[in-house]
């Protein structure tokens, strides 16, 4: 593009046509902020080339942002490091605008989804209070193995949705028991891969066919920004896209700029989050007012050796879950008395987080309910941050004492 000079006249004309940006043909070391809503084109006929996608070019940031491209550029070339082909990426305002888009551009009224039933509270109320109004039906199962799975499909399955690692058990998926599942059955597999992040894990190299992420997690990292990404074969993310585009998810430049600044320093947080969360696990499963420690880095826990198989490294991720002995006030007070960790919403980040499982994320169900998900009236999740281990262990240790 060539910039013609701004035109002259009054002092408003003169103050909207200050002189425009320089386009150089150099690499900036920081990625700009196209804080812009629109492009401009030097002829009519390069709008219309550009906007029917004959031409390369941006028209409108809800369409396409270089900054949001870029962001999810540099996701699928994370997750996609190892699959087979190419792999593209799309950018949205949030983890559940990006799942949302998932779902109504792979769906239509009388599909049916095959669902983990441990799954994040915003997806299965998506799928059962908003999709079920639009003729999709879900079944929520038990997917930790193959056959499992497979009795949950019907003919009209269309997609399988399963969490790399889940919450509050750190359960780990059978990624490429559920691929043969799905594709089976003619359906896609979908994975949400929010809690593993692509350093960890990354699913399309073990048959999923698209990823999708909360990038207000570990992929932003400092709890400063909301964000999603789906990644996956440029033929799968057309529909995801189109859905993108038509419901308005789309991701803002600022937002964009701090998701892709977080990329740079992902490999060296998961490594710390993963290594804090490992030593805190093994500290608190030896303390006796702990009844269960819930991270798949401890051999007891029941997918371990899947983990160790899926995982780069061993690497199991920054959150783990804790069942204090108890009931629902003992699990509160240990959160109130921690002095570094901090009741707080969300997980990943720099800062320790913890949320007492019954009275948060799972606050709608009762003692028999959460007793049949294998959660306990005084579990509580932490969300290891990057703080000194050392600390994070006396910490706990003081708040576990306390309770005695
Ligand atoms: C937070 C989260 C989401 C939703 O993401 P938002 O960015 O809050 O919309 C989806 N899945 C998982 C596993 C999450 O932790």
């Amino acid at each position: 593009m060539t910039q013609r000079p701004g035109p002259t006249g009054g002092e408003h004309t003169r103050a909207v046509h200050t002189p425009p940006p320089p386009v150089f043909a150099q690499a900036p070391m920081g990625l700009p902020i196209y804080r812009t809503a629109a492009f401009a084109f030097d002829s009519a006929e390069e709008y219309e080339e550009v906007l029917a996608g004959r031409a390369p070019g941006f028209t409108y940031s809800r369409i396409d942002n270089p900054t949001a491209a870029t962001f999810a550029g540099g996701v699928a070339w994370l997750e996609g490091a190892g699959a087979p082909g190419e792999v593209v990426g799309e950018a949205f305002a949030s983890g559940m605008a990006a799942i949302s888009a998932v779902m109504m551009g792979h769906l239509s009224a009388g599909d049916h989804v095959l669902c983990a039933s441990e799954v994040y509270g915003g997806t299965w109320s998506l799928l059962s209070g908003v999709l079920s109004r639009f003729g999709v039906a879900t079944t929520f199962a038990d997917l930790s193995d193959p056959a499992g799975a497979r009795a949950g499909l019907t003919d009209r399955t269309r997609l399988v949705w399963a969490e790399t690692l889940a919450n509050p058990s750190l359960s780990v998926a059978d990624l490429s028991g559920l691929a043969g599942v799905a594709h089976a059955a003619g359906a896609l597999l979908a994975v949400d891969s929010t809690f593993a992040s692509p350093v960890i894990c990354r699913p399309l190299e073990h048959g999923a066919d698209l990823v999708v992420h909360s990038a207000t997690k570990y992929l932003g990292g400092h709890s400063d920004v909301t964000g999603g990404v789906v990644v996956g074969r440029p033929d799968l993310l057309a529909p995801v896209r189109h859905m993108r585009v038509e419901l308005g998810g789309s991701l803002a430049p600022d937002e964009a700029f701090l998701l892709h600044r977080g990329l740079a320093t992902l490999p060296l947080r998961m490594a710390r989050h993963s290594a804090s969360a490992q030593a805190l696990a093994e500290a608190m499963l030896a303390h006796p007012a702990v009844t269960a420690v819930h991270y798949p880095g401890l051999p007891g826990h029941r997918d371990h050796q899947r983990a160790m198989a899926l995982f780069d490294s061993g690497r199991c991720g920054g959150v783990l879950s804790v069942d204090i002995a108890g009931d629902r006030a003992a699990g509160r007070a240990f959160c109130d008395r921690l002095r570094i960790g901090r009741n707080a919403t969300s997980l990943a980040g720099t800062h320790t987080k913890v949320s007492h499982v019954a009275s948060t994320t799972h606050r709608q169900l009762d003692d028999a309910a959460l007793r049949a998900a294998g959660i306990g009236p005084a579990t509580v999740r932490v969300s290891v941050g990057l703080e000194d281990v050392e600390d994070l262990i006396a910490d706990c240790r003081q708040a576990l004492d306390s309770l005695r």
